[in-house]
């Protein structure tokens, strides 16, 4: 069971990338992590060459590929500001995805007031214009389903531009990681994250592991959506909401639904041991070259042989 446990986790590890971009990141943190990465990486780095776009492809809305291994057409701007929302991070240019998604965080801003008791959504990364792998942080968030949200109710008021690139979310956890920080978890949490997971697009919303432990004590005797919400490391400023493949994209490739049961007992167990607590460090992965992503990806970044012989020229 363990082995088990910890093969599909491993897995999951891939897909989602232990090390997400930390939603309380500022945008002054980010930039040099970016200049170095780049040094680091050869130039048909996917996210050397997804990372240079900064406006979206043409054409009808596609989902192309994995969550991790993928690409976004047709993408659509989540606006700055709306009724319910505020895109934080906006130097980022993250507020890229799929129109299902944008739609979909359109409309359960709009009812969380009323529905979760929360005023409205901070509205952490999203996806790069064109999809793809990102320069830093994340290893999902690659073909528009993905957006996290942050754990900070949103303010009365508007943010300014300098606000939304420097203020931190608010960390949920406490007790080294063990449960939620009682100081500032609330009720509204629990529903906003309910909320969330009873959406009929949504395949999966990660979260704490603390998080997750204190749904499983809330939560009523009808937890049937808590199958949704899963467990993962990190997460504990914001969480991560994945929307199923959409209509209309049939090179998209979904995940399997997350097994039933509502996903506590021993199965969050697990995340309370060492071994997933301090989990032995694994070798870094190969950074994903244009080629390793669906072929009509290509088409989406400049050639990627010109754009080899550009950046090399530019680091000369
Ligand atoms: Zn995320």
């Amino acid at each position: 069971m363990r082995s088990l446990c910890l093969c599909g986790m491993l897995t999951l590890l891939a897909c989602l990338g232990r090390g997400e971009a930390s939603a309380q990141e500022t945008a002054a943190e980010e930039a040099p992590r970016r200049a170095m990465v780049i040094a680091h990486l050869p130039p048909d780095a996917a996210k050397v060459l997804f990372g240079r776009e900064s406006t979206p492809a043409a054409g009808p809305p596609q989902a192309i590929g994995s969550y991790e291994r993928g690409c976004l057409s047709g993408a659509i701007a989540l606006p700055a500001d709306g009724p319910n929302w505020q895109v934080m991070r906006p130097s980022r240019n993250r507020a890229w995805g799929h129109p299902v998604l944008i739609a979909f965080i359109e409309r359960l801003a709009q009812k969380l007031p009323g529905e979760a008791g929360w005023p409205g959504l901070l509205v952490g990364d999203i996806a790069q214009p064109r999809g793809g792998p990102m320069l830093t942080g994340h290893g999902s968030h690659q073909i528009g389903l993905d957006v996290d949200l942050w754990l900070t109710p949103m303010p009365n008021r508007r943010l300014s531009p300098a606000e939304r690139d420097g203020i931190s979310a608010t960390d949920v956890v406490a007790g080294e990681g063990m449960d939620i920080d009682p100081t500032v978890w609330t009720p509204q949490h629990r529903l906003l994250l309910e909320a969330v997971a009873r959406e009929p697009l949504v395949e999966r919303v990660f979260v704490n592991p603390a998080i997750k432990r204190a749904l499983c004590r809330e939560g009523g005797p009808e937890r049937a959506w808590m199958a949704k919400i899963r467990p993962w490391w990190g997460h504990n400023y914001h969480f991560h909401v994945r929307l199923s493949c959409p209509s209309g994209s049939p090179q998209c490739r979904g995940q399997a639904p997350p097994p039933p049961g509502d996903g506590c007992g021993k199965e969050l167990d697990w995340w309370f041991t060492e071994e997933a607590r301090h989990p032995r460090p694994s070798p870094p992965r190969k950074p994903l070259r244009l080629g390793n992503l669906p072929p009509a990806c290509a088409a989406l970044v400049a050639a990627p042989t010109g754009q080899a012989r550009q950046l090399r020229g530019a680091a000369q």
